[in-house]
């Protein structure tokens, strides 16, 4: 599996060691495919992580640069590729990597795979989606991208 230091020395461009200290392991991976685009996206744009912990069962993830290195066309990418890395989360067991759904053990909601989820499993009445500046969105386990929700609905 991915660990952090991979990803340091892989994206030294956009990643300072200790950015990913509060991601947990099995969402390294999710982590990786994200600056695979990123990456070459925002060198030089003084791309820095400012959050990227667990909150809820999802990635909490936020970043700064300064706006005047801001292209639409930089916009228009990373609008997509932050939803998408969100989302992947919620789908993802955070402990392993494997595909996995939501779990509530007390307050607290996860997501893990059958043999790492911990409580009741979360059944959701509808998938997630989220507003991007482009549409709605929701995220497709099989082609693993976001496809476009329908508003009309
Ligand atoms: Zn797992």
């Amino acid at each position: 599996m991915t660990n952090a230091d991979d990803l340091y020395a892989r994206y030294p461009e956009v990643l300072y060691p200790g950015d990913l200290r509060d991601v947990p392991s099995g969402w390294l991976g999710i982590v990786d495919q994200y600056f695979q685009v990123v990456s070459p996206l925002m060198t030089d744009t003084g791309y820095e992580v400012v959050t990227a912990a667990e909150c809820a069962g999802g990635l909490d993830w936020m970043w700064t640069s300064p706006l005047s290195s801001m292209t639409e066309e930089r916009h228009r990418a990373m609008d997509r590729e932050d939803v998408l890395l969100e989302l992947r989360s919620y789908h993802m067991c955070s402990a392993c990597g494997q595909p996995g759904k939501g779990w509530k053990s007390g307050k607290t909601i996860v997501t893990r795979c059958e043999a790492h989820g911990v409580g009741e499993r979360v059944v959701d009445s509808k998938p997630l989606q989220r507003r991007t500046p482009h549409g709605v969105v929701r995220y497709d386990e099989t082609t693993d991208q976001l496809v476009e929700v329908d508003q009309e609905i």
